[in-house]
């Protein structure tokens, strides 16, 4: 199954729903990144809440999540679109992994520091909001941002399972956000229900759809389906603004590049490489003299 993000809203209850697998999505990251059993599932919990967070956005919005703890892990940062495009990379792919790589292990990786979210909502302002990491992992971390800065009553869950080769088994979430307006106590009713279910990474390595899933959480609820949409670790660099980068660089730098015998740019999001060989150097040297 390729990965999708289903939105539903049960207008009655006053909840939206969003469910989604990043199973792809995490391999993907860690395909790129080359990343340990513990640095993928990390990354694979990043990935996925950046896959439910641009679910919330609106058409041409943008939303950064940076982890920047004590733990080993150090830093990761993941970028997400409403458009169901994902990327995202941690500082130490090759962070060491211990026998059991769980939502305790990465909470340990990740360690205590700041959670910071940008969020480029095309209005002028950039909105900023960072709270402290506790140590409990990226689905506590996100669900107290959530609540304390946005101020939205919500549930959150983040699912990674890792098979026993260290590869990404399944990675999927689930967040239910109340409405404005409405009584946050339909939270407690969906939060005993999951409780009743089996836990969603069960359901994702069973092969549950995101329609079982919201169906089973809902129960007897009414709901609409409002979109299904695909969700893909995509990354925004090309080889185009990799060359607008050495732009900006002064004439020195690409000349000493020049010497060297050419240039790489090595994206930090997707590992993508950008060769510009001597040549190609000359000729963006010759275009910034022009102008
Ligand atoms: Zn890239």
């Amino acid at each position: 199954m390729s990965d999708i993000i289903l939105r539903v809203l049960a207008r009655d209850a006053g909840v939206r729903v969003q469910v989604c697998i990043a199973t792809e999505l995490a391999r993907e990251g860690a395909r790129r990144h080359g990343t340990s059993p513990l640095a993928s599932a990390a990354l694979a919990y990043g990935l996925t809440a950046g896959a439910l967070f641009g679910g919330t956005l609106k058409v041409g919005q943008r939303i950064a999540l940076k982890f920047a703890g004590d733990g080993p892990l150090e830093k990761m940062v993941i970028e997400a679109d409403a458009y169901g495009r994902v990327r995202g990379y941690v500082v130490h792919p090759e962070l060491p992994s211990g026998d059991r790589i769980d939502a305790a292990a990465v909470a340990d990786a990740i360690g205590d520091g700041l959670l910071t979210v940008a969020k480029d909502l095309r209005v002028g302002d950039l909105y900023h909001g960072t709270i402290a990491l506790t140590g409990d992992g990226p689905e506590h971390d996100i669900a107290r941002y959530v609540a304390q800065s946005e101020q939205i009553p919500s549930l959150l869950r983040l699912s990674v399972e890792m098979d026993d080769a260290g590869e990404i088994a399944v990675a999927g979430g689930l967040h239910v956000e109340v409405m404005p307006g409405h009584e946050a106590g339909v939270l407690a009713e969906l939060a005993a229900q999951l409780s009743a279910m089996p836990p969603l990474g069960d359901m994702l390595l069973a092969g549950s759809s995101p329609e079982e899933i919201v169906d089973r959480l809902l129960g007897e609820i009414d709901y609409l389906a409002l979109e299904t949409r695909q969700v893909a670790f995509v990354c925004s660099c090309s080889y185009e603004r990799s060359r607008k980068a050495l732009m900006v660089l002064g004439a020195d730098d690409i000349l000493e590049m020049i010497v060297e015998g050419e240039a790489v740019i090595d994206c930090y999001f997707c590992h993508e490489r950008y060769v510009f060989s001597a040549n190609e150097l000359m000729a963006i040297l010759d275009e910034m003299e022009a102008e």
